[in-house]
């Protein structure tokens, strides 16, 4: 039987929130040990924006940089501090009592005085393959309109959203700023968004919604042109001319593997009851970045919440529960 580690702080994750609080926890000698997650289809170690190209709205790049640099320097230069990492998934945790203990996908078991859950949350794709190919290689497919929506590569083009919830209204709205037109395709005949959202895209000259459609390929060698699109009621198929596809049919937290250990809010992300705090349900237990946040998901709000994580983990550790 392997040797139990033993723990001050364990991070798990490995997107800007991690990497942040990883950073500071460091710097204030907590000697954070970061299980940065295994490679599968859907994750990579360093989170979603290891799957993006260029990112341009993360201050202190004035000239943008790759999603792939940006993780790795986070990652350098939280290593430089001293932390240490795991390339393993936790996949389990007994958070029921002190020290907390976790289990990596290699079958190893760490105890730490307290943690930090980072997981992220992964963006849901429709599952096409020319749909992934032109994702990931820059050819305008995207599933984040307010991360790559004014890249020049969207002006003046049709623009399609795919979705019918609150996500999908905003990403259609956001980029009726760029595009010269916005098809809304929905596989049913009414949105799920809220009324407010619904009226403000019905109002939008820019906006038209294919009603009871579905995408069921997307066409282009390098960059995308056209969509192929199914009527759900008629089967009838037709092809849609686009510079554009944004895919805003939701997210899916990364807590499975925390199984009834901490509190989920209904949608699946961890719970953060205190406004402007990290504490999660357990004392000792703190969630930063996407994994808790299902309205910004942006890379610099990940950030700030892996920052105020490793604070709140470094008084907690040394004042306890009542000592903020
Ligand atoms: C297509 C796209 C483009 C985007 N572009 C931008 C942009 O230009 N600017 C911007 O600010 N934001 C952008 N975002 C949003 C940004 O990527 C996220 O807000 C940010 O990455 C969230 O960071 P995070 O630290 O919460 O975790 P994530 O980046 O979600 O990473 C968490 C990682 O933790 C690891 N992990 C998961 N489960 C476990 C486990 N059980 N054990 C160990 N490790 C685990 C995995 O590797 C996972 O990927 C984009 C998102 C998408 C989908």
């Amino acid at each position: 039987m392997s040797e139990i580690r033993k723990e001050t702080l364990v991070i798990v994750g490995s997107g800007p929130a991690a990497w942040t609080a990883a950073i500071y926890a460091a710097r204030a000698d907590l000697e954070p040990l970061v299980y940065e997650g295994s490679f599968s289809r859907t994750m990579i170690p360093g989170g979603q924006l290891m799957f993006t190209t260029e990112i341009e709205n993360y201050p202190g790049f004035p000239e943008g940089i790759t999603g792939q640099k940006m993780m790795m320097d986070f990652k350098e230069q939280a290593e430089r501090f001293g932390t240490r990492v795991i390339t393993e998934d936790i996949v389990k945790v007994d958070f029921t009592e002190r020290p907390f203990r976790m289990w990596s996908g290699a079958g190893e078991e760490v105890e730490a005085s307290t943690v930090i859950i980072a997981t992220g949350a992964n963006a849901r794709w429709i599952g096409l393959p020319n749909e992934e190919r032109l994702a990931q290689s820059g050819g305008g497919v995207s599933a984040c309109a307010v991360c790559d929506g004014a890249l020049p590569h969207f002006r003046d083009k049709v623009i399609a959203v795919v979705g019918g919830g609150d996500s999908a209204m905003e990403d259609a709205l956001y980029m009726t700023k760029f595009a010269s037109e916005v098809v809304v395709i929905h596989r049913r005949d009414e949105l799920r968004a809220s009324r407010i959202m619904q009226q403000r895209a019905f109002d939008n000259d820019k906006i038209r919604i294919a009603w009871n459609t579905v995408v069921t390929d997307v066409l282009g060698d390098d960059e995308i042109t056209a969509l192929k699109l199914q009527d759900t009621v008629t089967g009838e198929e037709r092809e849609l001319d686009v510079g554009g596809l944004f895919v805003a049919i939701g997210h899916t937290p990364n807590t499975a593997f925390l199984s009834g250990q901490l509190e989920l809010k209904d949608n699946g992300y961890v719970a953060t009851p205190v406004s402007w705090r990290t504490v999660t349900s357990v004392p000792g237990v703190f969630a930063a970045g996407d994994v808790m946040d299902d309205y910004y998901r942006q890379a610099v709000s990940a950030a700030g919440t892996g920052c105020m994580a490793a604070l709140e983990a470094e008084r907690w550790l040394a004042h306890g529960e009542d000592g903020d």
